[in-house]
């Protein structure tokens, strides 16, 4: 791929006003790891008045890294945050347009669980803005159904609707809800629904097609991740954050600031920096060199190891291993927003919409997209804000996108653009009157802007959690915390593991009186 081919086009988040086509100096799509937005407007030193040691650095403010960084400081410990983006929160992010349209990425839903460790972890009034969504549809070839999305519906629809005997669904739900992580990890989830549910690929449609959407999980992958992410869901159904993701992460931005946490923007770690000793020592960041007692990364797993530490410092055994994880897939989303005044009616907060028969994975991710999942925005998305707003998005593969040339790349985000509007003028009719800003992100958009390798939506397959779990093993002081598996992925994982990995650096820097 010839990087001149990109040199004139804007990233596309960053991009302000109607089109996706404006110039600046360099491509979000042609970048190398080694480029990062603070060199693309490098206006001043991001790192002034940081001090030359902390206790901990923690290099990204995902949920995870937010998490951290917060109940680390709250510890007592001195602690840096890097981060490479001008914005914190990573794939937890919104970006703004003309005519004061606000578009959230990855609000879309989060299991209960999300009140408890946000009131926890975060603060009450964080945890007071979590609302239930209460209307999730799906619309396909086989069923049109709208639901709470929780285990008594489900149940009801399934027997009721479906016509499977009540036992086995209640069994199938049991089952899914006493699975653990330290259960056997060899039962995929394409023998789970054999077993409860055979020669149905409705039911399956039904139970697996929202996770899939949500975090590119496939049949083959152990049925624990599935039952124990389905069954956080169907507990008490899905819930959002009530206020969008800007005010989210601007309340965390504070509660971080109260707790002494040093919050660096447009900081990208180039380097983590091992002793002989095996040991983490500092970091380098903007080519500037800050020591500290340990380093908690919650960049992607592989880019820890393979970019930020190197191979050479790691066991070949572990270096295999890490070698062997695998990506998650990534995502294509077009955002659209009506003109100020315009409105739709409700037509559910989630839809999941397919035009293909049966439940395909190859069809979910495929370029040629049959399947798309809206997020519907109604102004009690912001309360004060009038807006309505709709987010489409589709599960997409990094290679499909990674080597069009720019003027097919542009094309087929048009055609992205176009395609989702003929869909949706089936429920939202007249759209193409009422829209006042369409565009859209690609694999190649989640890659930049989060530096996940192949722009990974949900971080790593369920192995990455070994390689995470085993830094500490490998190097002292190194940690890792951020989406490897689907469990620990997603806003509760994120933040959830972002909190069981505080735990083990507290015990690490003070091992007589670990207080997280
Ligand atoms: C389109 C889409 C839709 C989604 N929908 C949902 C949903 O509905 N519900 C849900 O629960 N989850 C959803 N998710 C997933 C969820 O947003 C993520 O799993 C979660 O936010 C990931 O958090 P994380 O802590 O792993 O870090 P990430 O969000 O991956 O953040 C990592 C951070 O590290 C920074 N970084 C990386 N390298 C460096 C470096 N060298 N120096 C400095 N900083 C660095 C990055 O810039 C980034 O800010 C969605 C994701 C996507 C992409």
């Amino acid at each position: 791929m010839n990087a001149s081919n990109f040199a004139s086009k804007r990233p596309d988040w960053n991009s302000r006003g109607r089109t996706i086509n404006c110039v600046i100096r360099r491509s979000p799509v042609a970048t190398e790891p080694s480029e990062s937005l603070h060199e693309v407007v490098m206006p001043k030193d991001f790192l002034k008045g940081a001090k030359d040691h902390y206790d901990v650095i923690v290099i990204g403010s995902g949920l995870a890294g937010l998490t951290s960084a917060n109940t680390l400081a709250r510890a007592g410990h001195s602690v840096l945050l890097l981060e490479h983006h001008y914005q914190l929160g990573g794939m937890a992010t919104w970006f703004k347009r003309q005519n004061g349209h606000i578009f959230d990425i990855s609000l879309h839903g989060f299991p209960i669980g999300m009140i408890k460790s946000c009131r926890k972890y975060w603060t009450q009034e964080i945890a007071d803005s979590i609302v239930q969504l209460k209307g999730v549809r799906f619309e396909n070839p086989q069923f049109s159904i709208e639901t709470t999305f929780d285990r008594k519906d489900f149940t009801r629809l399934i027997t009721e609707d479906f016509g499977v005997p009540h036992e086995t669904v209640d069994e199938f739900f049991t089952t899914a809800r006493k699975m653990n992580f330290f259960d056997d990890q060899g039962t995929t989830t394409r023998e789970l629904f054999e077993r409860f549910f055979p020669d149905r690929d409705d039911v399956v449609r039904l139970l697996m097609e929202p996770i899939t959407y949500a975090n590119g999980s496939t049949l083959e992958d152990p049925a624990i991740t599935y039952g124990i992410v389905f069954s956080n869901f169907m507990s008490k159904g899905v819930y959002t954050f009530q206020g969008g993701t800007d005010k989210l992460i601007n309340q965390m931005k504070a509660e971080m600031e109260n707790n002494g946490v040093d919050i660096r923007i447009r900081s990208e770690v180039e380097k983590i920096e091992v002793g002989p000793d095996r040991r983490v020592s500092a970091v380098v960041v903007n080519g500037r060199r800050i020591t500290c007692g340990a380093v908690l990364s919650n960049a992607n797993i592989k880019q820890t190891i393979f970019n930020l530490v190197g191979e050479e410092n790691f066991d070949p055994a572990f270096v295999e291993e890490a070698q062997a994880v695998r990506l998650n897939t990534s995502s294509c989303q077009v955002y659209i927003a009506l003109k100020p005044g315009e409105s739709f009616d409700h037509c559910g907060d989630l839809l999941f919409h397919s035009e293909h028969r049966g439940f395909d994975i190859d069809a979910i991710m495929s370029r040629d997209i049959s399947s798309r999942t809206f997020s519907f925005y109604y102004p009690e998305t912001r309360p004060g804000h009038d807006r309505y707003v709709i987010v489409s998005s589709t599960n997409a593969r990094f290679e499909d996108w990674a080597q069009l040339p720019e003027d097919e790349y542009e094309a087929s985000k048009k055609d992205l653009c176009e395609t989702t509007l003929d869909c949706l003028e089936q429920y939202v009719p007249n759209i193409r009157e009422k829209v006042d800003h369409i565009e859209a992100a690609t694999p190649r958009t989640f890659k930049y802007y989060t530096r996940h390798i192949r722009g990974a939506s949900f971080g790593t397959k369920f192995e990455g959690l070994a390689a995470s779990k085993g830094l500490p093993e490998q190097i002292s002081g190194l940690f890792h915390a951020g989406s490897v598996g689907i469990i620990m992925s997603g806003w509760l994982g994120a933040v959830n593991y972002g909190v069981i990995v505080s735990n083990d650096v507290d015990k690490y820097l003070t091992p007589a009186a670990a207080s997280v």
